[in-house]
């Protein structure tokens, strides 16, 4: 690959001595054969293009990902934690198909208890904690 991107920018092949020891490099062809390098050889190569951008893809279509309801952690990346509500195609960058997919798979994982569906209103998010449920004390004065 590289033999021919270099040869392309010295133009034609050649099977002079001299270019060898001008350019540092051997063509394969004069080298081993010692004859006229035939005409397909140097031609341009089919190759694809290197330019081409990527094709859009949705991040669950791109990891092949298929929203489940019992993956909660995966869903809830696509629930407002403050609201609850699902986040738009808008807000996902989901393709039409996955959004669906992801919404229907949310109401399913609600219903069936893995995912919440009240939450606590914004104004109570910073209350101080009441008490420590994993060590229960009782306040003393000491
Ligand atoms: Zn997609």
């Amino acid at each position: 690959m590289l033999r021919l991107l270099m040869r392309r920018y010295l133009g034609p092949a050649c099977i002079h001595t001299s270019c060898v020891r001008q350019h540092g490099i051997r063509h394969s062809s004069s080298a081993e054969n010692n004859t006229l390098p035939s005409i397909s050889d140097d031609m341009p190569i089919e190759m694809k293009n290197p330019f081409e951008k990527e094709k859009q893809q949705c991040i669950l279509c791109k990891m092949q990902i298929t929203p489940d309801f019992k993956n909660v952690k995966l869903l809830s990346q696509f629930v407002s934690p403050y609201t609850g509500q699902i986040y738009g195609r808008h807000i996902t960058g989901l393709c039409r198909h996955k959004q669906q997919q992801v919404e229907k798979e949310i109401r399913k994982a609600q219903s069936a208890g893995f995912m919440a569906i009240a939450l606590k209103e914004l104004v109570f998010m910073r209350d101080p904690k009441l008490f420590d449920p994993d060590r229960p004390f009782r306040p003393h004065k000491y």
